[in-house]
């Protein structure tokens, strides 16, 4: 079993607070689907064959293709790897370039699971992180999606912004269950280096960020998705029963996956591969930097992934997998934190509830071997 991630570095504009590679030009467009193809071809051996079940388009903007684009990369994938009928095949997408027939494509070409950046259904929050769509495009969009036979659909919000207080984040997660989508990813406003956001607030353009906001609203999120019956799979992310992503889900339970495009990862179960943020002038991209991990390595990857999720670290798992230095280590250091209530354990499962979740980093920090 593995999963393909597919790059798409291109965007209408770039957004204030973002931290992907993409570039505001498509000038480089051509040169990047003949680099992907060919990178599809030198590359159809990473996997060893395994059947792929998961292919994810993320970016930058994948929307922002045509059809006919979408079209040659997809053929392009079904004749080097074995991609399995059943596949989950995800395009993420920008509701402002959405329209009915482009939806309609999207679902012949077999993509059956789309991802929407609606980030808020309100134009205050909308101007404050520079999106190009406005909330009808928001509202509208949902809609469309399903007219064309979307029924695996994901929309992303931002909250902890200080453009919204507690009523606004309600009415936003309110809007989302309207929607009746089995999919929410909700992600609080961080500020990357570098970004436009984080340089106009330093000059103190425009307005900053509070993280007491950010843990007000992931409460109003925790609190509320749980009343509608979804379940918190992972820190971001909420879904109906059964109806998680499964291309992310395999990133948690260390699923080899191959990332073609610039900036892209790949795991192959011992080493990691990224491209770098370069969108290849010749017709081959060959930039890529590789890490063979150690054991300790590991198993720090696998600490912190996993306090991510709803499933947590399975003791079982790193005893057998990892030995018993690592699951003597792991139980160790768990002691303090589950006598201080930070990390919980039922049976051989170490995990946090929704309360410890807002520190999972500092807490995996403290599982870490180093
Ligand atoms: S649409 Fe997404 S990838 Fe593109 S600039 Fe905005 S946040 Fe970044």
């Amino acid at each position: 079993m593995a999963g393909l991630y597919l790059h798409v570095p291109f965007c209408k504009s770039k957004c204030a607070y973002c931290g992907f590679y993409s570039v505001a030009s498509l000038k480089r467009k051509g040169d990047y689907l003949e680099s992907l193809k060919q990178e599809i071809i030198q590359r159809k051996d990473y996997l060893h064959g395994e059947p792929v079940h998961t292919v994810y388009f993320g970016g930058g903007t994948p929307s922002i293709l045509s059809i006919d684009e979408l079209k040659s990369i997809i053929t392009q994938l079904h004749d080097t790897f074995d991609i399995d009928p059943q596949a989950e095949i995800t395009l993420e997408a920008n509701p402002d370039t959405l329209s009915l027939e482009y939806l309609e494509s999207l679902r012949q070409l077999g993509i059956n699971r789309l991802s929407i950046g609606i980030q808020s259904f309100f134009d205050n929050d909308l101007q404050y992180l520079s999106r190009k769509h406005n909330s009808a495009h928001a509202r509208e969009c949902v809609g469309l999606a399903k007219k064309a036979g979307f029924e695996n659909i994901n929309l992303d919000l931002i909250y902890g912004l200080p453009t919204s207080d507690a009523d606004q984040w309600n009415r936003n997660l309110d809007l989302f269950l309207e929607m009746d989508v089995p999919h929410l990813s909700a992600y609080a406003l961080t500020l990357e280096p570098n970004s436009i956001l984080t340089k106009l607030i330093e000059q103190g353009k425009t307005a900053p960020v509070n993280e007491e906001d950010a843990v007000r609203d992931y409460e109003i999120l925790c609190q509320k998705m749980a009343q509608h019956g979804f379940v918190h799979y992972e820190i971001s992310n909420f879904c109906k029963p059964q109806m998680q992503s499964r291309h992310n889900t395999s990133y948690w339970f260390g699923i080899p996956y191959l990332g073609l495009g610039p900036s892209a990862h790949s795991y192959d179960g011992t080493s990691r591969q990224w491209n770098n943020n370069v969108i290849a002038s010749e017709a081959k991209q060959t930039n890529l930097t590789l890490e063979t991990l150690s054991p300790e390595q590991i198993y720090d990857e696998y600490v912190m992934l996993r306090l991510r999720t709803m499933w947590g670290i399975d003791l079982k798992y790193m005893r057998r997998e990892m030995g018993e230095r690592f699951y003597d280590y792991c139980l160790r250091q768990a002691e303090p934190l589950i006598a201080q209530k930070r990390l919980s354990r039922t049976g051989d499962s170490l995990y946090l509830t929704d309360e410890q979740m807002l520190f999972a980093d500092g807490i995996a920090e403290e599982l870490f071997w180093a």
